[in-house]
């Protein structure tokens, strides 16, 4: 496994790199991931704000009121219009990075599949993992 991870944007003018292993992938099926993703879901992993480093480019924000009615900044390629990753307003200290923005992640798996109730009815959710039909329970 290589000491830091690195990820960018399908364009390349953001690269980015993880000074920590990442191995759990949590699929979110809600309708803004899907209609943010383009795709059935997206494959979120999380990471400590701390542990990631731009190295080339800087994000576009656009600031998402998510169906929780609270704010989740969604960063993107204003170029090529990758989702790079996600953060709580009330969580910066948390990034959500997007999985397939990752250069390697073959040591990852999806552990969790969240807001399955809205999973469009074409896309495999393997049983086996932790599902909640809408977000996962707040640790309190
Ligand atoms: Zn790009
Ligand atoms: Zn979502």
């Amino acid at each position: 496994m290589p000491n830091s991870i690195t990820g960018g944007c399908l364009c390349g003018k953001i690269r980015y790199t993880v000074s920590q292993p990442l191995q759990n992938i949590i699929a979110c099926h809600c309708t803004h991931c899907q209609k943010a993703s383009g795709g059935g879901a997206s494959h979120n992993v999380v990471a400590p704000t701390a542990a990631v480093t731009f190295t080339a480019g800087q994000p576009k924000l656009y600031a998402d009121t998510a169906q929780s009615g609270n704010i989740l900044k969604r960063y993107f390629c204003a170029d090529c219009g990758s989702p790079i990753y996600a953060q709580r307003e009330k969580l910066p200290e948390v990034m959500v990075l997007k999985a397939g923005t990752l250069d390697d992640s073959a040591d990852m798996k999806v552990i969790m599949n969240i807001w399955t109730k809205s999973a469009r009815p074409w896309m495999h959710i393997d049983p086996a993992t932790e599902c909640h039909p809408e977000n996962r329970p707040a640790k309190s």
